[in-house]
Formats: structure tokens, sequence, C-alpha cells
């Protein structure tokens, strides 16, 4: 027999993958947490039925979640990263020898405990001396943390649960506070078909706060569409700048920083951009 495992990415869309083995399937404090086998993308670690990362295609939302500001800031030394319980962000940040921190605020211990266990290429920097995993809500901690970050990752879930707040305006602004005065902070804001009103919201919402907004893409195939965004906020330095400084990548480089502020007519009418 052969089992299938469907992530309803809208109500008249699903992706069907291919199940070689349920290595855990539990519900947390906070939400439904599985890791599956998949025939198509390996491991697979999927919170209330959306998928999170794979071992497959992880290298690509990872790498363009951290490297943007990483290379945009001329010295980040101190990142915070709110969510990205896998690991995975925290993964590419540690890349640059600049960095002398790095905070992962992850909500869900669970979640931490089963990328150790099961992904452990992706969660493999977690253990590294400059980390400081902290298991809280990240807004309570970006409220307490004034003028303390170069640069600010959030890594959340969709906008459901105890995410929601992580695309309110309250929490940006909380966010501008948190960060230095040159800071900068990188959104993962959603699939561009399908999730229009959101990158809207957001966009308009950073844009309210931050000096500097910008949005950029990226292919993600297992993220609904498969084309995903990341929005933006910058106090002085222009984010589709980059130092160039060499990196060891498979998805990011210097030319894929650039283009990927390259928007689509259609991505840039959500933005406001139309004509531009
Ligand atoms: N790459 C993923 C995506 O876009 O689907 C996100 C991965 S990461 C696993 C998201 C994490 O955000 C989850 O582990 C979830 O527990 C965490 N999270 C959700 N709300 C949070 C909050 N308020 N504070 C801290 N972490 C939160």
């Amino acid at each position: 027999m052969e089992l299938w495992y469907t992530e309803k990415q809208t109500n008249n869309l699903g992706m069907t993958c291919l199940v070689q083995e349920t290595l855990c399937n539990f519900k947390t404090e906070f939400q439904q947490l599985a890791v599956l086998e998949t025939a198509q993308f390996g491991k697979m670690l999927v919170l209330d039925g959306t998928v999170q990362t794979t071992e497959r295609d992880e290298f690509v939302y990872h790498e363009m979640i951290a490297h943007i500001a990483m290379q945009a800031h001329p010295n980040p030394k101190k990142v915070l990263v709110v969510g990205g319980g896998d690991g995975g962000t925290i993964r590419e940040v540690l890349k640059y020898a600049a960095v002398e921190s790095a905070t992962l605020v992850e909500i869900d211990e669970a979640v931490i405990e089963a990328s150790k266990k099961f992904l452990p290429k992706i969660s493999c920097a977690l253990s590294d001396p400059r980390v400081n995993v902290l298991v809280a809500d990240g807004i309570g901690h970006v409220k307490l943390s004034p003028g303390k970050y170069d640069v600010i990752l959030v890594d959340s879930t969709d906008p459901v649960g105890p995410a929601i707040g992580l695309f309110a305006e309250e929490f940006y602004a909380d966010i501008f506070k948190a960060l230095k005065k040159d800071g900068m902070l990188v959104a993962q804001t959603e699939s561009p078909f399908f999730n229009c009103e959101l990158i809207e919201n957001v966009y308009a919402r950073i844009g309210r706060i931050f000096p500097l907004t910008k949005l950029y893409l990226a292919s993600i195939p297992t993220y609904p569409s498969g084309l995903w965004s990341f929005t933006v906020g910058s106090k002085c330095y222009e984010p589709e700048n980059c130092r160039q400084e060499p990196v060891n990548t498979k998805y990011y480089n210097f030319a894929v920083h650039r283009g990927a502020f390259c928007l689509p007519n259609f991505v840039k009418e959500l933005v406001g951009e139309k004509g531009k």
C-alpha cells in the first residue's frame, strides 16, 4: 500500500508527495508536528499540515532569507532569528566571520528538538558557541531588546496561531526599535500568487516604519506556487547592494542577489511600483 501526504495549499489546490516513512507525528503545545521521509524531497518538516522545510530544497529558503541582509549590511555582528526552529537560517547567518552572536527565538521547543533529531544537516549550527537559543514568543523578546541587533530575520510560519502577531504593524515597529540605528529586517512574506493581500499589507506596514522597503523573490518548489517573497525594511543601507563577501552557497550568488529584486509586473503592482 502506498501512503501519500497532501498539503492543502489553498481551498482548491494541493501538493501531494509519496511518503516512505512517518518518522514522527504528534501534537506539541502549539501545533501538530510531523517529520516525513518522502521519495521526492527527502525528510520533510510539517507543522499543522504545512510544509516548513525539506532536505532537498531547504537551501533556497534559508540562503535567501539570510544572505540578502547579511551581504547588504556592512558589519552584521548581532543577528536575531524569530521562529526558524529548524536552524537553517542560523546555519546561513553563521557563515560570516563578522557574526559575534546569533540569537534564535522559537516559541516551540519541540520544533528545535525534532530538527536536531531528524534534520541534522539543517539544525547543525544550533550548537555553535555563537548561538543563543531561546524558547519564547518572538514578539515579547523583540519588545524587550531595544537597540540590540544589526539584522533581524523573521523566519515564521504562515500567519496563523502564534505567528499572527509576527505580521502585525506593532511587531515591525518593535523590530525597528530592537535594531541598531543602521539595522535591517527581512521577513518571509509568502506567495505572490496566493497571498497578494498579505504581501500588500506587510509591505505597507513595513513601509510606514522603515525609510527603505523592498521586496525580493526566490523559487522554492515545496512552498505554495513555488514562488516566494521576502520583504526587507532597512534603516539606511540599500538592500539591493551587496558587499560581495565570498560565501559558500548553492542558490545565492551576487547576481542572484541583484536579480532577486527584479520583480515581474504583477508583483510590482502588489507593492505599488506599477509602471516603474
Ligand atoms: N521556512 C518556514 C516557512 O516559511 O514555512 C518557516 C520555518 S520555521 C519552522 C517557523 C517557526 O516559527 C515554527 O517553528 C514556529 O513554531 C515558529 N513560530 C511561530 N510563531 C512564533 C512566535 N510568535 N515566536 C517565535 N516563533 C514562532
